[in-house]
């Protein structure tokens, strides 16, 4: 039942068509999650290329579960019926959410969110998985903002419990109340958080690095760093933890930190200004994404 304008405490609009804009490491995270818990979802992109590596990625996840006998192979067939692939925005009429995870570029994501809000009912609700962009100044290219919100999720995404719902200025109550409901039909655990660079997560992790980076730039070892978290209790230290996030991303998102709160994210540099993290970005060891980072992957 669509009811517009609830307070997000209240019933919630149901979400029983979504899709997801991008199928590459978050989008088709976001399709695995989405039809694993049961909601069909449109994932499209705008390579043939990364919709067929989207559903490798599901089969994979799916084929995995019937091996430790969670799932029969007829389940993961009808899962897997749940994701539909497509390159156009053919059937997007009847979709109750959008979530946008293409490219981290506020003028292709400000282009894709304009599109696609012609594409939908006038109820539908859009949110995007940006990590480092202002939800409030991606809201400045729709008709209705009210109708927008952020919904970041982490990776990989059937992994990591938490979404973070993101209210802009003008995000209403009703879009909030939706992106909630439709995390927890996920199996995730949604939090409301105001606009701000970094949200709530990134605001903490990021001066963690620093720290973290201040310490290489003394001359610690990465790899005692690390054994000393995980003696700590948390399941990886820094120096894996970047190697996951990729150091390229981080050092992105630590410029709109440090851009949002310079006063709390210190010097993350050694002598020369540089950051061990950006350092290891001018060495193209990326981390996992490319095999290597502070740690090899083969
Ligand atoms: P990615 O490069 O793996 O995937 C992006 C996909 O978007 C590609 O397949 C590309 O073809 C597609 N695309 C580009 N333009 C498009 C368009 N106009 N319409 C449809 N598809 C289009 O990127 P990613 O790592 O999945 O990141 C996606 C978003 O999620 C970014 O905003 C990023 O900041 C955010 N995010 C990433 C992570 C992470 O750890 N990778 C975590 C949280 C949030």
């Amino acid at each position: 039942v669509k009811k517009k304008g609830a307070g997000y405490e209240k019933q919630a609009t149901a979400i029983d068509q979504a899709a997801v804009l991008g199928a590459g490491i978050m989008g088709g995270g976001i399709a695995y999650q989405s039809a694993s818990k049961g909601t069909p979802i449109l994932m499209k992109d705008i390579k043939e290329e990364a919709i067929a590596l989207g559903l490798k990625e599901s089969r994979k996840l799916f084929a995995k579960q019937v091996e430790r006998g969670k799932l029969s192979v007829e389940q993961m067939a009808e899962r897997l019926a749940n994701i539909r692939p497509t390159l156009s925005y053919g059937d997007f009429a009847h979709v109750d959410l959008v979530v946008e995870a293409v490219v981290e570029n506020p003028k292709v994501k400000g282009a894709v969110l304009a599109e696609v809000e012609e594409q939908v009912d006038d109820d539908t609700v859009l949110t995007s998985n940006t990590s480092t962009i202002s939800i409030t100044r991606l809201a400045e290219n729709l008709k209705r903002p009210e109708n927008f919100c952020g919904m970041h999720f982490f990776n990989p995404v059937h992994r990591m419990p938490l979404v973070e719902v993101i209210r802009g200025e003008k995000t209403g109550d009703a879009a909030v109340a939706a992106t909630v409901a439709y995390a927890r039909k996920m199996g995730k655990t949604p939090i409301v958080v105001n606009d701000c660079p970094g949200f709530l997560v990134n605001r903490v992790l990021f001066p963690y690095f620093g720290g973290f980076s201040q310490l290489m730039a003394q001359g610690a070892d990465f790899r005692r760093v690390d054994k000393v978290m995980e003696r700590f209790g948390w399941p990886m230290g820094p120096a894996y933890l970047l190697d996951v996030v990729g150091m390229d991303t981080a050092v992105h998102a630590g410029e709109v930190m440090a851009e949002g709160f310079p006063e709390r994210m210190g010097s993350m540099g050694s002598d020369s200004g540089k950051s061990v993290i950006q350092l290891m970005v001018d060495h193209d060891r990326l981390g996992q994404k490319t095999d290597k980072g502070f740690y090899a992957y083969e």
